[in-house]
């Protein structure tokens, strides 16, 4: 049996064990840095498989790293595992996380023969937009030593290099004055109305940004009651653009329109967090490559998705992880149209049987790629040759 036979058949002999983990964790969604039974149920299963796991790593208590295996290629794959509020794993990370330990363990039986050390590493949080599980991971350290990174996200469809930009995350507050609403408005500093006078500020901001430029967001806090003037509001926003550099670009362009509200109101603003945002994905084409073969191998087809790929673009904070190492981050189809992402109805179709079918073809796509990285001398010296 050749190393690629045998982790095929690792993976036939865990798929039960795969889709029950998938299904626990998505029956009890857990919030960004708040996965404790997640990192604990992934942690346990790589522990029971020979990895050695080290929960709470760099300072994240629900960050892991679990490691197997000598060989010269080091491959890391990541496991995300958070949900979203309100509408559980609307963004199917119950399918990252049980295709990533499918692929650590499939990978880990053949990592002798096949010249790999393998990490899984457990990264939270990825859903939190600003200074996220990854981030925190890669400057405190754990990626160190890796030679590439991969993982694989469920989506409508199957899309090997999806277009993902880069975002940033930051909370604003305004503060004003109380005073009665009727009797003494003239008192009062109107909090929420310098909200309003933001919000339309970057509503006509958005005649005058770039193509791929995003702005959205929620209002956290509008106030206490109608007949109080509203003295103390908030605001969740998130602005994206094609790169790093041209999100920093936006960045002032947006705060001016908060500014503008603090100006035109009298009321105080104060900005936090935005400090550690998403890189833009730089998808490593050849590793890329070789994952589409392998996928396809399975049976897995990439659909032309035209001017789609252009439009629907994303962000995760697997782009950080691939600006420093060679990355992928292929999505994979689900088959839940016309349900997308982050919709209550894509929820359900989580743990449909495509999803089952696509967490299995997904940690097998993935350990074969390993594999063939492995295993190919030219690939295997791109990889691991001297670093700059
Ligand atoms: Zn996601
Ligand atoms: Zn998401």
């Amino acid at each position: 049996m050749n190393a690629k036979e045998g982790a095929e058949e690792q993976i036939r002999s865990l798929t039960g064990k795969l889709i029950e983990l998938s299904t626990r964790i998505h029956s009890n969604p857990e919030l960004g840095f708040e996965e404790e039974q997640a990192c604990q149920w992934l942690s346990e299963t790589l522990s029971d498989a020979g990895f050695s796991v080290e929960r709470g790593i760099c300072d994240v208590p629900t960050a892991f790293a679990a490691r197997a295996g000598h060989g010269p290629l080091h491959v890391a794959i990541c496991a995300e595992y958070d949900s979203l509020p309100g509408i559980g794993h609307a963004c199917g990370h119950n399918i990252i996380a049980a295709s990533a330990i499918g692929a650590g363990i499939a990978a880990a039986r053949v990592a002798d023969e096949a010249g790999l050390t393998v990490s899984v590493i457990g990264t939270p949080a990825e859903e939190v937009g600003d200074s996220s599980g990854k981030i925190l991971l890669l400057e405190r350290g754990a990626f160190a030593g890796a030679h590439l990174a991969m993982m694989v996200h469920p989506a409508p469809w199957d899309v090997v290099m999806p277009k993902i930009i880069a975002a940033s995350m930051f909370q604003v507050e305004y503060t004003g004055k109380e005073a009665h609403a009727s009797a003494f408005p003239e008192l009062g500093i109107n909090a929420a109305d310098a909200l309003t006078v933001a919000q339309t500020a970057i509503g006509l901001l958005r005649q005058h940004i770039k193509p791929a430029d995003r702005i959205h967001g929620i209002t956290t806090h509008g106030g206490d009651a109608p007949n109080i003037v509203p003295a103390h509001t908030r605001a969740k926003y998130i602005i994206r653009g094609e790169t790093l550099k041209e999100l920093e670009e936006l960045r002032p362009r947006v705060h001016r329109c908060f500014e503008a509200g603090a100006l035109a109101t009298g009321s105080k603003m104060n900005i936090i967090g935005g400090s550690k945002p998403y890189a833009e994905m730089r998808h490593d084409p050849e590793i890329a490559e070789v994952y589409r073969r392998n996928a396809e191998a399975l049976g897995r087809k990439f659909p032309d998705l035209g001017l789609l790929l252009e439009r629907a673009t994303g962000s995760t904070d697997m782009g950080n992880i691939s600006l420093a190492i060679p990355s992928i981050h292929p999505m994979i189809g689900i088959d839940s149209l016309p349900a997308v992402n982050h919709q209550p109805e894509f929820t359900q179709h989580c743990i449909s049987e495509a999803a089952n079918t696509a967490l299995i073809d997904g940690a097998t796509a993935m350990a074969m790629t390993a594999i063939d990285l492995a295993t190919d001398p030219a690939t295997l010296l791109r990889l691991t040759g001297p670093q700059p």
